[in-house]
């Protein structure tokens, strides 16, 4: 039986931690709870803002013992605002934050509670980088434990495919590192099945050395969708793995660097990124530029981590965000007319629609291989509705549930779970396919009460019903 949550229990665990623990009074909690997608209004038990290993330790043993939900953040920016909940102890890693490169080894050893751009500024400093995703502020928890997709994908892989170990906290409270060698069903689960087996404290990347892109957005005009994805669907799956390349539809933003002539209109672009020296780089968007001349092109040399926070700006902590997702095989007319039909729609400045290729090194490791299943799909298409203002709720939530539905019956069937909100049960079952036995039978191993559940869940092997 559980204990019933006390006040000296309470003092007990803050005693217990060299981090702060916040309760539910004053400003202090409400800065606390806030998470990157302010239509997220969560109002959790305890947040523990946790520094080492022994005070996530001491979290996940007091949450057992106290029957209490945990939530695990990491950077705040999941989509659904997995990284808290109602009446949750939140497990906040965000003080975890180092970044210890070696650059002998190319490798970097990565605080649980770092961002992408905290990663980016130590690892480049060596001229390397780790693949990762689109916007700097993003954490490297759930970014690289729900597969990792980025302007790197195509040349690298996954971020999972670069993962070399991790440092865990199980939910029975002990410390375990997780490898190819070490405890390998656990990191095998790790790589892409988010956070249901444990709290990572740290995270061992493969370097690579990347330190300037050939990089940055091409935008045509909204008239010219059609034509560009049809010429794109071709391009990018026969392109080198050095080109990466997302196609996106949005809306120009309404100041410098863009020019006033496109000011808030509505556009198509894809954002490249190349990492051939810029010589061979020009050679390789010789045909690009030759198919249809860009209402803008921006593309050229950058260092890495100017391309990985060149969209930090448009997206600051605090916007309303509405996702819907799911994996593509192939871009049919039908589909492209759909996505026509929509982007002139776009609801707002901030609202986009995302395909990112998940080709080239990432499709050449197995299906089964990681716990990331999608292997296959040629890209993970994300459409969101994103606005500062809360009275566009209802706008933003409609177009992306209205083009979400008219796109899914040409998809793959799964959906990229960091691009999920809260679809339910057989949503991750399709997501995970094949692997969704293995990985619930490691979660029954390693989290047999399902401690775990404020995530895209995989209920342990044996369970009933929803914990
Ligand atoms: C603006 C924006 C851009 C994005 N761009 C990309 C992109 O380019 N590529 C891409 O792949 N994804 C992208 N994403 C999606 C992103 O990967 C997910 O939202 C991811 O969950 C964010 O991780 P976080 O640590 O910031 O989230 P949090 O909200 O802190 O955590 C999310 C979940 O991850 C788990 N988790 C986090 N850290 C840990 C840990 N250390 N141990 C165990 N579990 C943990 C927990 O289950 C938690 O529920 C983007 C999201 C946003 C909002």
């Amino acid at each position: 039986m559980s204990k019933p949550l006390t006040e000296s229990s309470i003092s007990s665990l803050k005693a217990a931690l060299r981090g702060r623990l916040i309760e539910p009074t004053g400003q202090a909690y409400d800065d606390a709870r806030k998470v990157y997608n302010a239509m997220i209004d969560k109002k959790p038990r305890l947040i523990a803002q946790c520094v080492d290993v022994a005070d996530v330790s001491a979290c996940v043993n007091f949450a057992r013992e106290n029957n209490l939900l945990v939530a695990i953040r990491s950077g705040g920016h999941n989509a659904g605002g997995l990284g808290i909940a109602d009446d949750a102890l939140v497990i906040d890693l965000a003080p975890i934050k180092y970044t210890c490169v070696d650059p002998a080894a190319q490798t970097a050893t990565v605080g649980g509670g770092c961002t992408w751009g905290d990663v980016d500024h130590a690892t480049h400093a060596f001229g390397m980088a780790v693949p990762s995703g689109i916007i700097s502020t993003t954490g490297v928890g759930g970014l690289t434990l729900g597969g990792g997709i980025g302007h790197l994908t195509r040349k690298c892989g996954l971020t999972i495919d670069n993962l070399l170990s991790v440092d865990v906290v199980l939910a029975n409270g002990n410390f375990v590192r997780a490898s190819a060698d070490e405890n390998p069903d656990l990191f095998w689960a790790l790589c892409g099945g988010g956070g249901n087996f444990g709290v990572v404290t740290a995270f061992t990347f493969k370097l690579h050395k990347i330190d300037t892109v050939y990089a940055g957005p091409m935008l045509y005009e909204l008239s010219d969708a059609v034509d560009i994805m049809k010429w794109y669907r071709k391009f990018i799956v026969n392109a080198p793995d050095d080109l990466n390349g997302w196609f996106a539809f949005l809306t120009v933003p309404p100041g410098p660097p863009f020019p006033e002539n496109l000011h808030l209109k509505k556009m198509c672009g894809i954002i490249w990124c190349c990492t051939e020296p810029q010589a061979k780089a020009e050679e390789i968007f010789k045909p690009i530029r030759a198919f249809k001349k860009p209402a803008l092109d921006f593309v050229g040399p950058l260092p890495q981590p100017a391309l990985q926070s060149m969209f930090d700006p448009i997206y600051p902590p605090g916007l309303q965000w509405y996702w819907r997702a799911d994996f593509v095989n192939e871009l049919s007319d039908e589909a492209i007319a759909q996505h026509a039909r929509f982007a002139r729609e776009l609801p707002t400045m901030h609202s986009t629609m995302h395909l990112y290729p998940i080709n080239g090194a990432a499709a050449r490791v197995g299906k089964t291989e990681t716990a990331w299943n999608y292997r296959d799909a040629n890209w993970a298409q994300v459409m969101v509705g994103v606005d500062p203002d809360p009275a566009n709720k209802e706008k933003i939530t409609k177009w992306t549930k209205d083009y979400f539905d008219a796109l899914h019956p040409y998809s793959a069937g799964g959906a990229y779970v960091n691009f999920m909100m809260d679809e339910g049960e057989d949503r991750v079952k399709a997501t995970y396919g094949e692997n969704y036995r293995r990985l619930a039978e490691i979660k029954a191993k390693y989290d047999p009460t399902n401690l775990f559940r404020v995530n895209q869940n995989i209920k342990p092997a044996g369970a009933k019903r929803a914990a």
